[in-house]
């Protein structure tokens, strides 16, 4: 008796285990925030929940038993028979849409774009499949937005290189010009030309030479980062390859440059980070404090994806009103000999950081140094 009592116990337990576990199934389907359906291995649809519902624009009655083929377009129906075919062979969960286009067919007729993820489920009347579909109309909307934008920016920005171009290349011609009569000004009239006149035409001389290497850096500006390709870069042989070619200037300043963290390998476009990093060291060397030998540190951490690259030095520091400006092309604040100079460098690295997804800026106080900081997307292989 006790037996037949404990078995009866046990069967009562199991049996009210499997009603509760089928009713959370069906709660977990019904409040579903995405579109399911239930239907089995000929594709009669079992269950439809809401969200389904309002998808496809049908009430669950009007497609109880039907097949659910009706909800896909006339053209993918016979892909569908076989992939239903193969789930049911061998079941297990698969995501379709993802790699090729799927479109679901609404009520009215009208196909949108979906994702489905299939679930085999097991029922007391057999083997069945839980579909889950996303429709991805804003998403599909969105990409072709981006893609449009995309080629539009492309188009712009090789107008833009075209115009720079020309522009650069007509400019050079007057300054050739301007720069041959002073030439020919000193050589065909020796004796017209009075002290005074000869250092008005090497001033003349002099500030057409400088033109022309503000032509030539926007152009240079323009076609910064043109060929970039991404490689996988160490940063200690970078950053001891620009050392290494600054040689001169660090000898001839007495500067100390110190590298005092690892630097990491990372993807990056190495010949534009070599270019960022030289600028960076040049002008911590460059506007060093008169009679001071300069210091510099250089170190790199890594934040939320992110890698921080800091080159600080113990120069004459900038003003905080100056701090955002000087990333601006030809931004300069130190326009006397001491210093030479075009406002081009900083704009340069400011370019080459935004193409690695990250931002520079500087943090510094006048007379105690600047740290100039910049990010680059830690960016998987
Ligand atoms: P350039 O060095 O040719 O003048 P940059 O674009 O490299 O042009 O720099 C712009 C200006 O920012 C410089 O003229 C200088 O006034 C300021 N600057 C840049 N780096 C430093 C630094 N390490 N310390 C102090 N001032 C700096």
């Amino acid at each position: 008796m006790l037996l037949v009592w404990q078995t009866c116990t046990l069967l009562n337990k199991l049996h009210l285990n499997k009603k509760v576990a089928v009713e959370n199934f069906r709660l977990g389907v019904e409040s579903s925030p995405h579109a399911l359906i239930i239907s089995d291995a000929n594709s009669n649809i079992v269950h439809i929940n809401p969200h389904a519902e309002k998808l496809y624009g049908y009430s669950r009655k009007d497609l109880a038993g039907n097949n659910l083929e009706v909800l896909i377009p006339e053209k993918l129906r016979q892909s569908y028979r076989s992939m239903n075919e193969n789930f049911f062979k061998s079941p297990k969960v698969i995501s379709l849409g993802i790699d090729e286009e799927l479109f679901a067919k609404h009520k009215d007729g009208t196909e949108f774009p979906i994702e489905l993820v299939l679930t085999p489920v097991k029922t007391s009347k057999g083997n069945m499949v839980l579909t889950s579909i996303t429709d991805i109309t804003q998403r599909k909307t969105n990409e072709s937005i981006i893609k449009t934008q995309l080629i539009e920016l492309k188009v712009k920005n090789r107008e833009l290189e075209h115009f720079n171009y020309i522009a650069s290349h007509d400019l050079q011609e007057p300054l050739r010009t301007v720069s041959n009569y002073i030439m020919l000004l000193e050589e065909d009239y020796p004796e017209l030309i009075s002290a005074d006149v000869k250092a008005h035409l090497q001033a003349m001389g002099a500030a057409t030479g400088r033109m022309s290497h503000l032509v030539r850096s926007l152009l240079d500006f323009g076609k910064l980062g043109n060929n970039r390709t991404l490689t996988l870069t160490d940063c200690t042989l970078l950053v001891n390859n620009v050392i290494a070619d600054l040689n001169s200037l660090i000898t001839s300043s007495n500067a100390l440059i110190t590298i005092t963290t690892e630097l990491p390998p990372l993807y990056a476009y190495d010949t534009e980070l070599r270019q960022l990093f030289q600028n960076l060291i040049n002008n911590a060397i460059k506007f060093g404090e008169k009679g001071q030998q300069p210091q510099i540190q250089i170190s790199c951490t890594k934040h939320n994806g992110f890698f921080m690259f800091e080159v600080t030095d113990n120069g004459i520091g900038i003003d905080a009103e100056y701090r955002e400006g000087i990333f601006n092309i030809f931004e300069r604040l130190n326009k006397n000999d001491n210093f030479e100079g075009y406002g081009i460098g900083l704009a340069n690295c400011k370019k080459v950081a935004d193409m690695h997804g990250g931002k520079i800026w500087v943090e510094s106080e006048p007379g105690n140094g600047s740290t100039f900081k910049f990010t680059i997307a830690a960016l998987k292989p």
